[in-house]
């Protein structure tokens, strides 16, 4: 008897003490959890580039506790579009709610560009702590394509080449890369729906390989994203003329081999050609005009020999009158050097943008500074014997992307993107 009676009284007591064990076990955490659940998505990465489906996992626990492990997981598209996410069947963890299935995100059903996602993981405890991840990411169906007009490419020793880069998309930056050389590429203003366009000059050296050369071509789109292409170009054959003993006198072949003195007049030279790949517009008009009166003496890429045994290709066209006939800017640009150089004499380089300039040499006087702008057929000085002339004549230079090329193809050919040019 007495045993059953202490049984009776202790029975209620230990209900009473398990409840509210269990009560505190259930409750406390309930009440008092403030850790967020722990919250993952795979498949997607922020920032990233998709196109097709992205197969996206949200991974979501709460292992904090069992009666405030997960209550929910939502997840919205670019603000406000819900996902509808199904719940996975198992899932292992004891001390957490079910977290959703994997879904796919079929980026065909979305816009071309960015997006975004955000997933908010909620657990069952009062305060009820979240924990959110918003990813951006890119959506990108379209391959953008490149090609080039004309196609093929073709290209001579001593001469420029338009290329023209179309893309199937608006972009930023197009950069090529040829004979061992970065182009800047600009875009080409068009009046009509034609595609994007960017123009590629190429100026091929006189002595450069003929054959297959390999044109890198670098894209670089709205989303700072970049593809690169190879293209291929010929290299033809130019027939220069050859000829010409040139006999120096003694004093001037000694000025000659100064290597010295051409190295530092070189490096003033290339300098201000630089100037010209650093200038993004492009500050001519129209065809060249032929800066000067007079007779053709020797024209460019013409092989000549001197008597200091030196053999190479005239890079630039000579033109000889009297001295003091003037001088005129081939075209318009900005005035990059004015020096009086050991070889070359008074000089004057102009800047026409784009990688163009162009250079005026043995001048007797010159009329602009460096920085003036000057319009096409504006003076420039006049004609001149100075520097390593056997008589007064204007050497007339042109460099492309800091190759010499003749300047006299520019006085028929614009360059601009026109039927003549993409060779149709
Ligand atoms: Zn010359």
């Amino acid at each position: 008897m007495k045993k059953k009676k202490s049984q009776r009284k202790l029975t209620p007591a230990f209900f009473i003490f398990v409840v509210l064990g269990w009560g505190g076990y259930w409750f406390s955490p309930y009440l008092l959890d403030s850790t967020k659940p722990v919250l993952k998505v795979e498949g997607l990465v922020d920032q990233g580039t998709y196109n097709g489906k992205i197969n996206v996992d949200i991974i979501a626990t709460d292992p904090t506790h069992r009666s405030t492990g997960l209550r929910l997981v939502t997840a919205k598209l670019d603000q406000e579009v819900p996902i509808k996410l199904k719940k996975r069947k198992r899932f292992s963890k004891f001390y957490t709610n079910r977290p959703p299935k994997p879904f796919i995100i079929d980026t065909k059903n979305l816009d071309e560009g960015f997006h975004s996602i955000i997933v908010i993981a909620t657990d069952k405890s009062r305060n009820r702590n979240q924990n959110q991840i918003q990813y951006t990411f890119f959506v990108d169906n379209q391959q953008l394509k490149i090609h080039t007009l004309p196609d093929p490419i073709r290209v001579t020793q001593g001469h420029t080449s338009a290329v023209f880069i179309k893309t199937s998309e608006l972009v930023t930056k197009v950069k090529a890369n040829m004979f061992g050389k970065d182009y800047e590429c600009y875009p080409v203003k068009l009046n009509t729906i034609q595609g994007h366009l960017n123009r590629l000059l190429i100026g091929v050296n006189v002595q450069e390989n003929t054959g297959i050369h390999p044109i890198k071509i670098l894209v670089t789109d709205q989303m700072d994203r970049s593809v690169e292409k190879t293209f291929f170009a010929k290299v033809s054959k130019t027939k220069f003329t050859h000829g010409g003993y040139i006999k120096l006198s003694p004093e001037k072949q000694k000025v000659m081999m100064d290597k010295s003195k051409t190295r530092e007049d070189n490096a003033k030279r290339w300098k201000a050609y630089e100037q010209a790949q650093k200038t993004e517009s492009q500050l001519w008009q129209g065809l060249f005009i032929r800066p000067t009166s007079g007779a053709l003496t020797s024209a460019f890429g013409k092989y000549r020999e001197y008597n200091t045994g030196v053999k190479r290709h005239h890079l630039g066209t000579d033109i000889a009158n009297q001295v003091g006939t003037a001088i005129y800017a081939g075209n318009s640009g900005i005035i990059t050097l004015v020096d009086n150089l050991h070889v070359y004499g008074q000089t004057v380089i102009i800047n026409h943008g784009q990688g163009v300039s162009t250079s005026y040499n043995h001048l007797s006087k010159i009329k602009v500074k460096v920085g003036n702008q000057v319009k096409k057929g504006e003076e420039i000085g006049l004609m001149g014997a100075t520097g390593q002339v056997t008589g007064p004549h204007l050497h007339w230079g042109m460099v492309v992307n800091g190759t010499a090329v003749d300047a006299e193809q520019w006085t028929d050919q614009n360059f601009s993107y026109d039927e003549e040019t993409i060779g149709k």
